[in-house]
C-alpha cells in the first residue's frame, strides 16, 4: 500500500503511518492551520531528503521531487 491509498485527508494519527516517499524515512509534521483534528495547512518534512512535502486544503502532496509536474 502507498500513501496515496492511505490519505484522503491529513489528520495527526496519519503521522504514525506516513514515511518519505523518496528514503521511506521518518517525516516531521509541521501545522499551519488545523481544523477538528485536521491538518488543513501545513508541510511534510524529511530530514534526510531535506524536502517539504506541502499539505494543502487537507490534502498532502506526497510526490516526490521529481515527479511534480
Ligand atoms: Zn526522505
Amino acid at each position: 500500500m502507498t500513501n496515496r491509498d492511505i490519505i484522503r485527508v491529513m489528520k495527526r494519527e496519519l503521522m504514525d503511518i506516513l514515511v518519505c516517499p523518496v528514503c521511506k524515512g521518518e517525516l516531521h509534521l509541521t501545522v499551519e492551520e488545523e481544523n477538528e483534528g485536521e491538518i488543513v495547512s501545513g508541510s511534510l518534512h524529511c530530514g534526510k531528503c531535506k524536502v517539504d512535502y506541502p499539505i494543502v486544503d487537507t490534502i498532502p502532496d506526497l510526490l516526490p521531487p521529481d515527479q511534480r509536474h
